[in-house]
């Protein structure tokens, strides 16, 4: 499970300051450096952690918590309350257009998710928004793309629009926005290509498909399982694309939750969905404070 270390390790920090009827500040301290250490070791970002053990010990040392009947526990709904924020305060939905289709752009490397999360967005839209989606399979590099989005596509009853591998992204993307619009489709979801790495080739292609677009949504597939640098990925999409969302994957498994905790903090793109697991169903909508929960367990 991830977390699991780290919500050990900060409940340790945290049984030598409730039940005490008073607080020292050294008893503060010492339980601030448990907490420091417990988010490094779980791969937080450094300047992230250091904001973070400043911001709570300014809220922490006031009078009013220190002379509490029970300042344990404020403290520790502090320290909760500043892991909601460093993730995000409040969920943040897909904003959907009022009149006309609304168009997200799903972009990540290969291998974080990305069609898969295309697919399980979908079917949220299906299923729980009462949306009218279609897939559109702007991944020509990789051939095997489109079939898995096909196949995706069929076990949620959603409809592909591909043109193979011969046509370039960029057509693709436009005559499926066409499709949608005389097929009386109401969202378009666009599954762009990846890479292994960052390269000015597919960022061109990315930005060539976004100037040609205008996505109302871009959300940036990043895998929890590769800590702290979804950071630097994150921020290098960022940078050329202005990602209005991310999407958080694998995280069912072995994270130790520092890129989680790191990302929103500095990137300030909100994280719009977590996935599960491999199967359809397994995307849930990122809520901060259940996540913070989860964390503090
Ligand atoms: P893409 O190259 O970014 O489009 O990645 P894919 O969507 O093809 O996914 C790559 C692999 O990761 C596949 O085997 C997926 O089943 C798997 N995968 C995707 N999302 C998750 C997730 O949330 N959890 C787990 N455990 N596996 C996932």
């Amino acid at each position: 499970m991830p977390f699991e270390s780290l919500t050990g390790r900060l409940n340790q920090a945290f049984k030598n300051i409730t039940g005490r009827g008073k607080l020292t500040e050294k008893n503060m301290n010492d339980m601030l450096k448990e907490v420091r250490m417990s988010l490094l070791e779980a791969d937080v970002n450094y300047n992230v952690v250091k904001d973070f053990i400043s911001n709570i010990k300014v809220k922490a040392l006031g009078t009013e918590v220190m002379n509490s009947l029970n300042p344990g526990q404020m403290v520790v709904k502090i320290v909760h309350d500043e892991i909601v924020a460093l993730l995000g305060t409040s969920e943040e939905a897909i904003r959907y257009r009022e009149h006309g289709i609304t168009t997200v752009m799903m972009v990540g490397l290969q291998g974080t998710g990305k069609t898969t999360a295309a697919a399980k967005i979908a079917n949220v839209m299906v299923k729980k928004q009462n949306r009218k989606p279609l897939l559109v399979a702007c991944d020509v590099v990789r051939p095997a793309a489109i079939e898995q989005l096909k196949t995706l596509g069929d076990s949620i009853g959603v409809e592909v629009f591909t043109l193979g591998v011969e046509t370039k992204a960029l057509e693709t993307a436009q005559k499926g926005y066409a499709y949608a619009l005389e097929n009386g489709y109401d969202t378009v979801l666009f599954d762009t290509a990846g890479r292994l790495h960052i390269d000015e080739e597919l960022m061109q292609e990315l930005a060539d498909i976004k100037a040609a677009i205008h996505p109302d949504e871009i959300l940036l597939t990043v895998d929890a399982m590769t800590g702290q640098d979804i950071v630097n990925v994150a921020q290098s999409f960022h940078e050329l694309l202005d990602v209005s969302g991310l999407v958080l994957t694998k995280l069912d498994g072995d994270a130790r939750g520092g890129g989680i905790l790191s990302v929103r903090a500095i990137t300030q793109v909100p994280v719009k969905f977590v996935g599960l697991g491999e199967k359809i169903d397994d995307l849930d909508i990122f809520y901060p404070q259940r996540m913070a929960d989860r964390i503090l367990g």
